[in-house]
């Protein structure tokens, strides 16, 4: 699961691809679900049968942000177990040897975001002191060269300590969003022409990275596509929270990049009674009352998208008005919807 504990972060790293709505927002999200209070946090995580979160932002272990988390990290631990597994992303500025005895027994991972190693060194040092595993995650930026990544994992790698912990370096393909466009193309960086939401020449730079690293240094390298996350990270995600939520009536997508999307019946209308809707489609039509369920939020019904096929024309001749169709969507709070296949 994925935890935005804030947007607030006191860093302005020009390729932050943080999104408007996020930036705007005062709630935290559980992956698509704002909240304000922990009940609804755990809400989420059962929904999706979490075994792990991540806590990200902004910058969720920065001075702003640090008792929020602490307080999500708790109540996820108390709830679940000791083994599930948390993990927080941060630039490191705020921290010291307080904040870190004070969250590390509810913390299994720290991944710091490194922009200046020599300087930031310190704050990670400090860090491997506490029972944690602790990494480097940063995007590869291709003007940076392969100079700067080397000097970050060389130098990591002489404050590492033999015991049995982790400690590892994650190197993520550099994305384009829509906030961070601009500032992208500003720093004489290109859109990848068959990939438009990646920087040209991140994956090559960081394939490189990686391959220099099997050979030069013991700490495990990653690298992390964005196909990665958008193919295989999300759908998997949304599948966990699609086969947790789905209504009766509804078919989960099992495979391909659509992988967790609900595919669903839909009678939208503002014209006529839902609850009459209702009604005629299972004392009328004989639909299954169990497959028939109001969304009174979204003015709409929701049933079996094969069924619905079969009965459209009596549907549209008794309620004219009423707009029948197929609808692709997720599974998350916010059932942002992909494809809609109008029937009528
Ligand atoms: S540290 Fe992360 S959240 Fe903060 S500005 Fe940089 S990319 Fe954005």
């Amino acid at each position: 699961m994925v935890v935005l504990v804030s947007s607030q972060c006191s860093s302005s790293c020009f390729y932050c691809p943080l999104s408007i709505e996020r930036k705007e927002a005062k709630t935290s999200f559980a992956n698509e679900r704002p909240f304000s209070s922990i009940s609804e946090l755990l809400v989420e995580a059962v929904h999706m049968n979490a075994k792990g979160a991540s806590m990200t932002g902004g910058d969720p272990l920065e001075l702003h942000s640090f008792n929020k988390t602490l307080s999500y990290c708790k109540a996820l631990k108390e709830h679940f177990s000791e083994n599930f597994h948390i993990h927080a992303y941060t630039r490191g500025k705020d921290l010291n040897k307080s904040l870190l005895k004070e969250i590390t027994p509810y913390l299994d991972e720290i991944r710091f975001h490194v922009l200046n190693i020599k300087k930031e060194i310190k704050t990670i040092q400090l860090a491997i002191q506490f029972e944690i595993d602790v990494g480097i995650e940063i995007p590869v930026i291709p003007t940076k060269g392969m100079s700067f990544y080397q000097e970050i994992i060389k130098k990591f790698e002489t404050i590492i300590p033999k015991d049995n912990r982790f400690f590892f370096i994650n190197l993520n393909e550099l994305e384009i969003s829509e906030t961070n466009y601009r500032n992208i193309l500003s720093h004489k960086l290109e859109v990848d022409e068959v990939r438009l939401s990646a920087v040209k020449n991140s994956s090559r730079l960081a394939m490189e990275i990686v391959e220099w690293a099997t050979m030069n240094t013991k700490i495990p390298v990653h690298y992390c596509a964005l196909a990665t996350k958008d193919n295989v990270q999300l759908p998997n995600r949304l599948f966990r929270l699609a086969m947790n939520t789905k209504l009766p009536s509804d078919v989960v997508i099992e495979e391909g990049t659509d992988k967790g999307l609900l595919i669903r019946g839909i009678i939208k209308t503002v014209d006529y009674d839902l609850e009459e809707v209702k009604r005629y489609l299972v004392l009328d039509l004989d639909i299954p009352a169990n497959l028939v369920h109001i969304d009174y939020e979204k003015q709409r019904l929701l049933t079996n998208a094969a069924l619905l096929e079969e009965i459209t024309q009596e549907i549209i001749t008794k309620f004219p008005k009423a707009q029948v169709g197929m609808a692709e969507e997720y599974p998350s709070f916010d059932n942002l919807q992909t494809t809609f296949i109008p029937f009528n």
